[in-house]
């Protein structure tokens, strides 16, 4: 943690904090990872409101300090999830990342990390009324962490709130202080450095998540050689998720790149227009090949025309649309 803030720190001139004065420890956030920039003033002027400067450096000095003093106690390497039971974890902040999504940061015990495999989801439980017999009725929806897998202390959901969502509409009510309950992790594909020459991605909305773990997992390892390229479909340019935090790894990183798709350009936009085409996957995505791994994630209807949806038991399913017309095979694809 220490370390993400005196990076945070030291960006401070690219980045903003937020602060919440309830709990110092996981309240700090380089918000440039996260917002749009349409979101980017809005970040700013609550950042005004909550704090000044003077305020955020003893915050986080304050957090370097007990951070120091805790890395030399004993540091445990339990985890904090179980994998078969629900366990409540705390909300301690928002970012709201596009108009109908936020990122939320839920805390444990800085002695404790998370401890997900890449790249691998998480359980959420709510109750939600009740059954006709009137027991409890449980809503249960799986989310993906966006926050490096051994994070220790916290970790961060970015979800997508339907109006008519049951559990993310319950997500989207929680308030600093409230909880969540939780189970897993629940183990997805598993990533191994260097384990295919190239890896396509194609994601839409929220989609984005797994791809991110993966992502990070790859740009985060210098000696992961793998290509990334991925394909990014949104509505219009303002729903793309997380845009600043893919660029800056683009620009950084010349083994991954990243072409955006809306359905809705604004006149200023450069990226691709309408749905993902053939075109589109035969310029941005690997050649069919032993070497090759597709990614997609995305809503039904695009998991639909790019690779047939996961079969009814979850189990991959057939391989069809625009990857199989392209000539990829089943064991060269994989849908989250
Ligand atoms: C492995 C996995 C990981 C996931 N990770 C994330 C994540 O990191 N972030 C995230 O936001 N979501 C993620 N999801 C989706 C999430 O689990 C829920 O399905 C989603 O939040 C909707 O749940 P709900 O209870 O709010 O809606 P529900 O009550 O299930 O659905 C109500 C209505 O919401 C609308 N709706 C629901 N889901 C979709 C959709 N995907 N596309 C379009 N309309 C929809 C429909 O109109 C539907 O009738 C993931 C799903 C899977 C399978």
């Amino acid at each position: 943690m220490a370390t993400l803030l005196r990076r945070s720190w030291r960006g401070v001139q690219q980045s903003f904090m937020i602060m919440r004065p309830n709990n110092a420890s996981h309240t700090l956030v380089d918000s440039s990872r996260y917002a749009s920039s349409s979101h980017k003033s809005a970040i700013f002027t609550s950042v005004g409101a909550l704090c000044s400067t003077a305020a955020l450096l003893a915050a986080w000095q304050s957090q370097v300090v007990s951070d120091e003093a805790h890395s030399q106690a004993e540091v445990s390497h339990k985890s904090a999830l179980k994998p078969n039971e629900w366990i409540s974890f705390k909300l301690a902040e928002t970012i709201k990342v596009s108009a109908n999504t936020n990122i939320y940061r839920f805390t444990f015990s800085d002695n404790e990390k998370l401890g997900l495999e890449v790249a691998s989801c998480l359980l959420t439980r709510a109750q939600i009324g009740h059954k006709s017999d009137g027991k409890p009725n449980y809503v249960i929806r799986p989310y993906t962490p966006i926050s490096p897998p051994d994070s220790r202390g916290y970790f961060d959901l970015m979800v997508k709130i339907y109006p008519q969502g049951k559990m993310s509409s319950h997500i989207g009510s929680l308030k600093p202080g409230d909880t969540l309950e939780v189970k897993g992790p629940i183990s997805k594909i598993l990533y191994k450095p260097n384990m295919k020459k190239n890896i396509g991605m194609i994601a839409g909305g929220t989609g984005i998540t797994p791809m991110l773990q993966i992502i990070d997992a790859i740009v985060n390892n210098k000696d992961d050689l793998t290509k990334v390229s991925l394909i990014y479909a949104n509505i219009s340019p303002e729903d793309i998720l997380l845009k600043e935090k893919l660029d800056v790894l683009a620009a950084k990183n010349p083994n991954f790149k990243v072409y955006y798709t809306v359905d809705k350009p604004t006149s200023d936009w450069n990226g691709g227009s309408g749905y993902i085409t053939k075109d589109m996957v035969l310029k941005g995505m690997p050649t069919p090949s032993d070497d090759t791994l597709i990614l997609v994630c995305g809503p039904p209807g695009m998991m639909n025309h790019i690779s047939g949806d996961k079969a009814p038991d979850k189990t991959q399913g057939e391989l069809s649309g625009l990857l199989k017309e392209i000539g990829y095979s089943k064991d060269m694809v994989y849908k989250f």
